[in-house]
């Protein structure tokens, strides 16, 4: 993108902040909840989308006693790259551009690099990276 297309997509983004797309998936959203959660205090599915969160890593070396990770946390196998992708690509399709996401399961740095796949996790972050984008027209 040119100097000239990031200053339209920035004045297109200041004058519709809210996309085609993000306001169908809005939309989609909001006729999925059930009648009794329409209400006029609904913010999400109405305003925005929420962020959602990876699954699979489940790994940390800190051992901190209130810690949130299951039992089994440092033997449960991490996902491949397809995989993650697959819930980053879900991700994207249920919150439209913008969304927000999370890749986590404990401490995933740490996780990856202790499984010899630290790549994977750049990776990861360039896909998460691509897929939040907003895109402007
Ligand atoms: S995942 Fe968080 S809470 Fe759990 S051990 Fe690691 S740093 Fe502590």
């Amino acid at each position: 993108m040119n100097s000239a297309q990031r200053w339209r997509a920035r004045w297109q983004a200041f004058r519709r902040p809210i996309s085609e797309e993000k306001t169908r998936v809005l939309q989609e959203r909001w006729a999925s909840l059930p009648p009794e959660l329409r209400t006029d205090n609904q913010i999400a599915g109405r305003h925005l989308t929420h962020c959602g969160f990876t699954l699979g890593a489940s790994y940390c070396s800190f051992h901190c006693t209130h810690c949130y990770l299951p039992k089994n946390a440092n033997s449960v196998p991490i996902p491949s790259l397809a995989q993650v992708k697959e819930q980053i690509d879900a991700n994207r399709r249920l919150q439209g551009p913008g969304g927000g996401l999370q890749i986590t399961g404990g401490d995933v740095a740490d996780a990856y690099w202790r499984a010899g796949r630290p790549n994977e996790l750049v990776e990861i972050f360039v896909m998460r990276f691509r897929s939040a984008r907003f895109q402007c027209s």
